[in-house]
């Protein structure tokens, strides 16, 4: 049940799965685009710090090559005006924005006075002197400027200036030195207060290599950044600082341009950060587009793959909803293929067995419950002689009936071919005798006649009864129980009931003990035969032997035949021990005959199941033929049980029988079938009437008719008729006067061991 409900909700879980997978692939491709937004915009950062690099270089480049003016001159002796020619060819030539570009001269402290002189024959520079003023042991004061706006004198190596650090560091290192960001001398003097100018130093030496001074160029930020306009039009955002020498967490002092960005909003952990060296300084630069990253992020694509999974996993769930409704659909037709028995339409017996498992549960401890196993008596023979489709049609009446005659509460299913099983709960006043009474009702109902296909048919039935708890605590108890007491009903003359009781679970252990006592028996040869007379009631003279076996076990005691051939039969025994009978017969018919004594026909008892072997007759031949016996001495005796399973083949057997010279009778004629029909067709020449109805033929009157009824019938058909279990003389009497030919029975003589058998037929 649980199963099935899940079963229902798979589509969901489809669905479900499929949308969840749906939401992962989306998700990494949301992941993914993000990441390629952020690495795109890494790409931009590098881009923009390189690119900052590339324009300083640039400035380098300018430094390095008025150094080469120097050396290319003569006595690396430049003047005024060759400088300003070239510093006008440099910056036609270049493109990048600087202030200006200068040379600055050693001057030692006695050159101070030629040095001033020499200055002040440069135009507008009459007043020149030495700024800062002092006597020092030497200067390194302005000499030349492109655009000449220089301030002429401004010693680079006063301690008061800021370049007196990258100056000094330029001539040791003989490299290109920054300074650090300042505000250029000119611009104080201005009142400018932001530190955003560079200069850029390079050491001139002369041929002897000794230090003639040095050659820088001035450049603001804002002409930098000039230079690189390729990022103007970029919604992005910047700071850059020079760090050189930065303490850890101090604040570094950063050149903005925030674009959309306010100040605050720029965090390192927000922005890609580069960090380069350029000319002894390093420099740190941070950058982070201004653009939603979001809005970079192309959602079509995810919400087409999202979109994907939906439809597919609507479709999945769809189909999977549809396959589970087929699924369950056939799932039905099957259960109720499998609790519904496709004839009578009553419970299959799947279904009525897994009902009796079910009432257990639900009787528990405190109710009762009762299971009746109801068995048609004999239908096997309506199959047999009116076919099939009749017996089914009768099937479905009887089950009609069946219905009608259960109380509501009941529940019936057919478990076998004709075997019905009935569940009755059992309230506190419904007891044995309302049980036993409904049962009856039940027999009386199924056996009144039915018009079948515009025939009368008549079955009876035996019923079993077993009742929960007493007689089987689970299902597989109760079932094997009234089983047995069903079983029991049909032996006891069928057309009735039977409860099971306890006794019939010790009966069942007797009989496996019998079973296993008798293959013994067998084995050591501790059966016997015993040979009873049959008498002519007219001469009272011994007209024929019924051969009977006897056992007397070692530890059973004597076991009788009545319960020891039944139990033959279900186990099989009975065929080796029929032939085996067989044998003793012959055996004893050739040692008498060898004697010379007396012998009439001897009676061998044949089971149903020794019939029905196919090699039966051409065994018994065999034994006829092997101990040269006149088949004029044997007579076979069958109960009407043979003609239940095969009728027809059968009548060819004991045709044949017949043909060869035996005798057969048809043993305890009026307990079971009873049908007279077949004793005209069949080769019977004797009927033996059953003890049952001699032992009180004098008292019951009934019996006394049908005695007399079946004599007169079976003289009718040639048959003669031999009365069982004669006991009395009155008896004997009554039987002469109705007729009857031969009597067997105590009053004639019991079963005798074979060596008496000749001395008592004399008597
Ligand atoms: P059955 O063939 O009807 O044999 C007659 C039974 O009635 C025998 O019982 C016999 O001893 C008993 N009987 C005869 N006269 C009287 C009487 O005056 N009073 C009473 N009360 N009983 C009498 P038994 O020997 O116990 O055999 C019982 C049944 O066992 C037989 O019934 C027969 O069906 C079966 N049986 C015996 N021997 C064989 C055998 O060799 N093969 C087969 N297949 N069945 C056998
Ligand atoms: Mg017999
Ligand atoms: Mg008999």
């Amino acid at each position: 049940m649980y199963s099935r409900d899940y079963l229902n909700k798979s589509y969901l879980l489809v669905f479900l799965l499929i949308a969840f997978c749906g939401f992962v692939a989306t998700f990494n491709l949301y992941q993914q685009e993000k990441s390629g937004v952020a690495y795109e915009q890494g790409v931009v950062a590098d881009r923009f710090a390189s690119s900052l690099l590339i324009a300083l270089n640039s400035y380098a480049i300018e430094v390095a090559s008025i150094v080469a003016l120097f050396h290319s001159a003569e006595n690396d002796d430049i003047s005024h005006q060759q400088f300003a020619r070239f510093g006008q060819v440099l910056l036609n030539q270049n493109s990048n924005p600087i202030l200006n570009m200068y040379f600055a001269k050693l001057i030692r402290e006695d050159e101070l006075s030629d040095f001033l002189l020499d200055q002040q024959q440069i135009p507008n520079n009459e007043k020149v002197t030495i700024f800062p003023e002092g006597k020092r042991p030497s200067y390194l004061p302005l000499t030349y400027g492109f655009p000449d706006v220089i301030q002429h004198g401004v010693d680079l190596i006063s301690d008061e200036l800021p370049y007196k650090q990258s100056v000094i560091l330029a001539q040791e290192s003989r490299e290109i030195v920054m300074t650090p960001p300042l505000i250029l001398t000119k611009d104080k003097v201005n009142g400018q207060k932001e530190r955003d100018a560079f200069t850029l130093h390079h050491a001139v030496f002369n041929d002897q290599d000794e230090f003639i001074g040095v050659v820088g160029i001035a450049f603001k930020i804002g002409g930098l950044l000039d230079q690189i306009d390729l990022f103007s039009d970029m919604n992005f955002s910047y700071r850059f600082a020079d760090v050189t020498g930065l303490a850890d967490g101090e604040e570094p002092d950063w050149f903005y341009d925030t674009g959309k960005h306010a100040l605050s909003s720029l965090t390192s952990s927000k922005m890609h950060s580069n960090q380069f060296e350029f000319a002894g300084r390093v420099w740190l630069v941070e950058s982070c587009s201004n653009e939603n990253p979001y809005a970079l992020i192309q959602w079509e694509r995810l919400i087409s793959l999202m979109l994907t999974y939906l439809v597919l996993a609507i479709l999945m769930g769809f189909f999977t909803y549809k396959l589970c409704r087929a699924y369950n659909a056939s799932l039905d037709n099957v259960e109720y293929l499998l609790s519904t028995d496709e004839l009578t339409q009553l419970k299959s017996r799947h279904a009525i067995n897994s009902q009796v498992s079910q009432q257990v549960i639900l009787a528990g401890d405190h109710s009762k419950f009762a299971v009746l196993l109801l068995d048609l008596d004999h239908f096997k023979a309506i199959n047999d002689v009116f076919g099939y489709l009749i017996g089914d049609q009768l099937l479905v009446k009887v089950s009609n009936r069946l219905v009608s005659a259960l109380p509501e509460n009941a529940q019936i299913g057919r478990v076998g071919g004709d075997e019905f099983l009935i569940i009755l709960p059992l309230d506190s006043t419904l007891e044995r005798e309302s049980i036993r009474e409904l049962a009856q009702n039940i027999i009386d109902q199924v056996s009144k006649s039915y018009l079948v296909d515009e025939r009368i048919l008549t079955v009876g039935c035996s019923v079993g009864i077993a009742t929960y708890p007493e007689f089987g605590e689970d299902a597989p108890t109760l079932m094997k129980n009234v089983d047995m007491a069903m079983h029991r009903a049909k032996t006891l003359g069928r057309s009735t009931h039977h409860f099971y009781d306890t006794e019939m679970g010790g009966r069942l252990i007797r009989n496996v003990l019998v079973e296993t006592r008798l293959r013994l028996a067998m084995k050591n040869n501790q059966l016997q035969l015993y040979f009873q007379p049959k008498v002519d009631l007219q001469t009272l003279r011994c007209v024929g032997l019924e051969a009977l076996l006897r056992w007397d076990d070692d530890e059973l005691g004597t076991v009788s035949p009545s319960e020891f051939i039944p139990i033959a039969e279900h186990s099989g025994i009975i065929l080796p021990l029929g032939e085996w009978v067989i044998e003793q017969v012959c055996i004893h018919i050739a040692q008498w005959s060898e004697k010379g004594e007396f012998i009439p026909p001897i009676a061998i008892n044949c089971s149903a199941a020794q019939l029905k072997r196919a090699d039966f007759l051409s065994r018994l031949v065999g034994f006829i033929d092997q101990y040269n016996i006149d088949t004029s001495y044997i007579e076979i005796e069958v109960t009407e049980s043979i003609l239940i399973d095969d009728a027809e083949g059968c009548a060819e057997l004991l045709s044949e029988v017949s043909r060869l010279g035996m005798k057969i009778s048809l043993d305890d004629f009026g307990t079971g079938y009873s049908s007279l029909s077949y004793l005209k067709d069949l080769p019977f020449d004797s009927v033996k009437i059953d003890q049952v109805f001699i032992r009180d033929i004098l008292e019951n009157e009934k019996h006394a008719a049908l005695v007399r009824g079946i004599i007169q019938m079976s003289h009718s058909f040639g048959l003669h008729v031999v009365s069982e279990g004669v006991t009395s003389e009155s008896q004997l009497a009554l039987l002469k006067e109705y007729g009857c030919d031969v009597g067997q029975g105590y009053l004639f003589g019991k079963a005798h061991h074979p060596d008496l058998v000749a001395s008592k037929i004399e008597q």
